[in-house]
């Protein structure tokens, strides 16, 4: 869905430029250098500012990203190859997101056309909008407009199909192998590698599972991503449903509000990033993490800090608690008294 008459250029001839074009590109805007993973590659990214790029360490997918690309490709059946996929035009669109058109045929982070927007727009994130301009949704919207080009049967043909239309698709094949170049190059698995996926200085596939990173409200469309793609549980409803209400603010950029009388309420509260950051590392590392409660209506005591946006509730469907405790203590979490199964749910302090 790129400027398909740029992309033609290039397939006309102009290949070999390329490479310099990115190289312009990264050094007017991050002072990046080149990767070198072969005389082909052309893969790299300028630096995000997620300070994962570096000297040998070159072409980083921000890790924010990464829930979005998975949760997408498994909503929308791409397969194993559809992360990689996604992270593939979103690099070659808009070098992640770093050089976004707001205007024009066709914009946000995917260079969607406002005319498929129409019919494909997402609410990939789950704030209740669906915003061209939003990461989350115009990557959740990608995949739905490769799923319905019947990418998984077909990449080639379809990312050709997504760049020039089904009808002109003729003219995308130019696209479509640019596009499994770059997904060759930044691998992203199906799941787990919540982290940049850095390729190593050999240029083998990064290792992922790095550290979770981002504010409150990209933590917080992180974890509303992968609730929404079923790798994070919200089985538990509460009586207020809160935390999803909550969740949605912070991803809105809004603090939490909290209603409870007993604790000064309504006021709000910025909730602990490094409970939303526990939550999403421990899910990338194969845990289920089925939040109950970050905060409830009047569920918190002294010794239970919900109130404060300082504690965390899980419910008994979750599993492999042990990864997630030990996951949590690595961003200060301490699990209390309250254990499954008799207490019927799991309590665990992130006190700020
Ligand atoms: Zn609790």
């Amino acid at each position: 869905m790129s400027k398909w008459i740029g992309i033609g250029l290039l397939v006309a001839g102009i290949v070999l430029i390329v490479p310099l074009i990115i190289a312009a590109f990264a050094l007017a805007i991050g002072g990046g250098g080149l990767a070198d993973c072969g005389p082909d590659d052309t893969s790299t990214v300028a630096d995000t500012g997620d300070g994962s790029t570096g000297p040998g360490n070159i072409g980083p997918i921000p890790g924010k990203f990464i829930p979005f690309y998975q949760g997408a490709a498994a909503q929308f059946g791409l397969g194993d190859k559809g992360p990689s996929m996604l992270a593939g035009i979103h690099f070659h669109e808009t070098s992640f997101s770093t050089n976004v058109a707001t205007s024009g045929p066709y914009v946000g982070p995917m260079a969607i056309g406002s005319d498929y927007w129409d019919t494909y727009g997402v609410d990939g994130d789950g704030d209740g909008k669906k915003d061209i301009m939003n990461e989350a949704d115009a990557i959740y919207a990608a995949a739905k407009i490769l799923k319905g080009f019947n990418a998984k049967n077909d990449w080639r043909d379809a990312l050709a199909s997504y760049n020039a239309g089904p009808t002109k698709k003729a003219a995308g094949y130019g696209y479509a192998d640019d596009v499994m170049k770059h997904a060759e190059k930044h691998h992203v698995p199906a799941t787990g590698g919540g982290g940049s996926t850095t390729r190593g200085a050999d240029c083998s596939p990064g290792a992922g599972g790095g550290t979770v990173s981002g504010n409150v409200q990209e933590l917080a469309q992180q974890v509303l991503s992968l609730i929404k793609g079923g790798k994070i549980g919200q089985s538990y409803k509460s009586d207020t449903g809160d935390t999803m209400a909550q969740l949605k603010r912070a991803a809105n950029g809004q603090e939490f509000q909290m209603t409870c009388r007993a604790h000064g309420g309504p006021k709000n509260v910025d909730v602990n990033p490094d409970i939303l950051k526990a939550i999403i590392e421990a899910s990338n590392q194969g845990a289920y993490v089925d939040i109950s409660n970050i905060t409830d209506k009047c569920h918190s005591s002294a010794e239970s800090p919900h109130y404060r946006g300082e504690a965390l509730d899980l419910t008994c469907s979750t599993r492999n608690i042990e990864k997630i405790h030990e996951v949590a203590k690595k961003y200060g979490g301490t699990n209390n008294y309250e254990v499954c199964p008799g207490a019927q749910h799991w309590h665990i302090d992130f006190p700020k």
